[in-house]
């Protein structure tokens, strides 16, 4: 049986920069907070190693000033980090219902709040070309998680491709592991990072930050304005053919890390009822969305980067721990960073060539093998799913759906729990209470 859920005034949902800054802006204003990550450490993606909670109080980690002053905060703020939690269900109003794994295997548990704040951040897109599937041709942002976890890529050739800053971050940390970064290819034509670039004087510290990877960077060719237009593999190397709509370039690499820009992750707000707009979780002033008492914080309202995140996780904090008088002080800069954000996605927007890459045999769904051709001629995301299964692997669409969106227009309809796959195994032996939550949820839609 699913045990008592435990109850927070405040649960926050994600433990990366949003999350965190906003646990701590509620515990240290009374609140009793819990956090649930389904990463086994606090720190998001962006520190994916982690940076110590509760969880594990003995492991330093104090290069990076921000993330010590972070941690700090947290430890002493009270809140109280649940790793390795999966979100996957909102039965009730009220409870949310996670997936955790135990010695025994994964099991249901329940939580109980007065307040929810959605931390859930965002993922990579991927948009198909000819041999985006084979081995060897990861996400970017995916790559460097992989070698965060330990993959070694020491001497290794890998050509960074697809577009926004985070190429360059994924590629300052690959060199720095090892690997032999061949060149690094941003889609976003010039004429539209100039403007971008030329606007940066109000941010010296992003300005600071982009040198530094240039900087280390100086020996990898940048090349604006180009893209992958197909790979192949041979034996032991992969061969990218790119572009800059003119002239075609081959370069040869072992790894071709290739992520398009980051897809909010919405699932659970949409689970909640909450309001999207524009792919975006609708808030307001106070990071509330149009759900009374849940509140939203970090990129699942607006792909802005590490300062949005921290600034409105503590508003959302703040709101949500009853501190409303303490968040006019904090509108300017969170005004100014969104704003970042939204030049931002301006200048690194996707060009339309990017979307019209497929061949007819490309694969878009990669869980349900179902190509470009099978999915032409559809009328929607609903009628591709039903004819041809696109999106109804293990990934939940969360990989084929932006790209199809990119692709043919087509979004989404609706959000069913779970929002990601459950072991059968976690439902135990005599537990049908979850089955049957579910089971109802879905008869009723
Ligand atoms: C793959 C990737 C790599 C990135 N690498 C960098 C980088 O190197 N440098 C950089 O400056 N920026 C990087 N970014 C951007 C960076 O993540 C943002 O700028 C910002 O830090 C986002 O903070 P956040 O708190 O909104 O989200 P995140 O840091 O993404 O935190 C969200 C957390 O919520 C968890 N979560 C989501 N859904 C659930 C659920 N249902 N149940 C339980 N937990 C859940 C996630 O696992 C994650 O830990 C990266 C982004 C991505 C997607």
């Amino acid at each position: 049986m699913i045990s008592k859920p435990q109850h927070a005034d405040v649960l926050v949902v994600g433990a990366g920069p949003a999350g965190i800054s906003a646990a701590i802006a509620a515990a240290t204003h009374g609140s009793k907070v819990l956090v649930l990550d389904d990463n086994a450490t606090l720190g998001g993606q962006i520190w994916r190693k982690g940076i110590a909670g509760k969880a594990e109080p003995t492991k330093p980690h104090a290069q990076d000033t921000r993330q010590a002053i972070l941690r700090a905060a947290f430890i002493t703020s009270g809140a109280e980090l649940l790793p390795g939690r999966r979100v996957v269900d909102a039965p009730r109003p009220g409870i949310l219902r996670t997936i955790v794994d135990t010695p025994t295997g994964p099991m249901p548990e329940s939580f109980a709040w007065d307040r929810l704040i959605l931390a859930t951040g965002a993922r990579e897109r991927f948009l198909p070309f000819p041999g985006w599937t084979l081995p060897g041709i990861v996400g970017a942002g995916g790559l460097q998680a992989l070698v965060k976890g330990g993959y070694p890529v020491e001497g290794k050739r890998v050509v960074v491709a697809g577009t926004w800053p985070l190429l360059l971050a994924v590629a300052a940390h690959l060199q720095q592991c090892g690997a032999r970064v061949v060149s690094i290819e941003e889609q976003a034509p010039l004429g539209q990072l100039v403007p971008f670039a030329a606007g940066l004087w109000s941010h010296p510290a992003k300005v600071r930050q982009g040198i530094r990877y240039r900087a280390a960077l100086a020996d990898v060719p940048y090349r604006i304005g180009w893209w992958p237009i197909a790979a192949e593999k041979n034996a032991s190397e992969i061969l990218v053919r790119l572009t800059d709509g003119k002239r075609i370039v081959t370069e040869t690499c072992d790894l071709l890390a290739c992520g398009f820009h980051l897809v909010p992750n919405t699932e659970l707000a949409e689970l909640l009822g909450c309001k999207i707009s524009s792919d975006l979780v609708e808030v307001n002033d106070r990071q509330e969305t149009s759900v009374a008492g849940i509140f939203c914080a970090g990129e699942p309202t607006g792909i802005a980067g590490l300062d949005a995140a921290l600034v409105q996780g503590e508003i959302a904090g703040l709101a949500a721990a009853g501190q409303p008088q303490k968040l006019s002080a904090l509108h300017k800069k969170r005004a100014k960073e969104n704003g970042f954000g939204q030049r931002l996605n301006a200048a690194f927007r996707l060009r339309p060539e990017v979307r019209l890459l497929c061949a007819p045999d490309t694969i878009v769904c990669r869980c349900e093998d179902v190509t470009y051709t099978q999915l032409q001629g559809r009328a929607s995301w609903t009628e591709a799913k039903l004819q041809t299964r696109c999106g109804m692997g293990p990934c939940q669409g969360r990989i084929c759906g932006p790209a199809v969106q990119s692709l043919f227009g087509w979004r989404a309809t609706s959000v069913r729990p779970p929002i990601f796959p459950v072991p059968i195994s976690a439902f135990g032996n005599n537990d049908s209470d979850f089955l049957e939550e579910i089971t109802t949820f879905q008869e009723t839609e």
